[in-house]
């Protein structure tokens, strides 16, 4: 029995529309130009619409075999088709390091970012954010029979915390929390540091909650949370400063979606398919 988020479990009981609505969207990803999308590709009405994301933090955008755009699947994914399909365009996603898609965004080498990603003051210095679509806050990714990580403090207590280079959990260890920095790994990808939780190298992972209870599920691993130490954290598109005609289109498809109930139906839909379970 997957119920995953209960709230929005609940509110989804009726509403089954979205996966037609998706499955539906056909499209292809006809190569169009290949020279990148320098400028704003979106700029034009049709082409192509390039996302740039990590493809290692589901269930928001992961590799799979038959993903809904190429190898490409989660609740980014489906997002960002939508917007893509809503305006004739095709999407192309590239897949590269968390760390490079702010940068990426501001020089125009990809048009949006939908990436999990987190508001956050210091990106709003170099990109300009959608309206939000998804909470999340951060959780510590421990062995299933720990017993001495039950808040945010213990990780202080001389533990060997595992988080993601440029992730909003990296600044909360880091800055908020204060883990002493010899005690901090970083990695690339949550799914090759959790690897590190599970063979005992490191004692918790911090990271985003939704992917957090992925990986934990997938590597029996448990997942501890501490709301007060941990803030709750919006997700929104990043567009290059000044892009108000591609923000305004990802706006219009995001409160379309927020009403009817379907990014609730997208998360559960793609929580229970990577094995979330709660
Ligand atoms: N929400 C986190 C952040 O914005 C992690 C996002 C991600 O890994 N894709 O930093």
């Amino acid at each position: 029995m997957k119920t995953n988020f209960k709230k929005i479990t609940a509110v989804l009981a009726a509403a089954v529309l979205s996966t037609a609505v998706l499955a539906s969207c056909g499209g292809s990803d006809a190569p169009a130009t290949d020279s990148n999308a320098s400028d704003t590709a979106a700029s034009t009405n049709g082409g192509e619409l390039v996302m740039g994301t990590n493809a290692a933090f589901q269930p928001f955008e992961y590799v799979t075999e038959n993903g809904l755009v190429d190898i490409y699947d989660g609740i980014d994914v489906a997002i960002a088709k939508k917007i893509a399909d809503e305006n004739g365009m095709t999407l192309k996603i590239e897949d590269m390091e968390f760390d490079g898609l702010i940068a990426a965004v501001s020089t125009g080498k990809i048009d949006m970012a939908v990436a999990g990603m987190t508001v956050t003051e210091e990106r709003q210095q170099n990109v300009d954010f959608s309206d939000t679509y998804f909470t999340a806050s951060q959780v510590m990714v421990v062995q299933a029979d720990n017993e001495d990580i039950k808040t945010a403090e213990d990780l202080k207590n001389n533990k060997l915390v595992g988080v993601v280079l440029g992730y909003t959990g990296d600044n909360i260890v880091t800055d908020t929390i204060g883990v002493d920095e010899a005690n901090i790994t970083r990695a690339n990808r949550g799914i090759d540091i959790v690897q590190d939780v599970k063979n005992g190298k490191l004692d918790a992972v911090v990271i985003d909650s939704a992917t957090g209870k992925a990986l934990a599920e997938a590597n029996g691993l448990k997942v501890v949370e501490d709301p007060e130490a941990f803030d709750s954290e919006e997700y929104a598109i990043a567009v290059q400063k000044g892009n108000t005609e591609l923000l305004d289109k990802i706006n219009k498809v995001l409160a379309e979606m927020k009403a009817s109930g379907e990014i609730e139906e997208l998360a559960v839909k793609y929580n229970s398919e990577v094995g979330i379970e709660e």
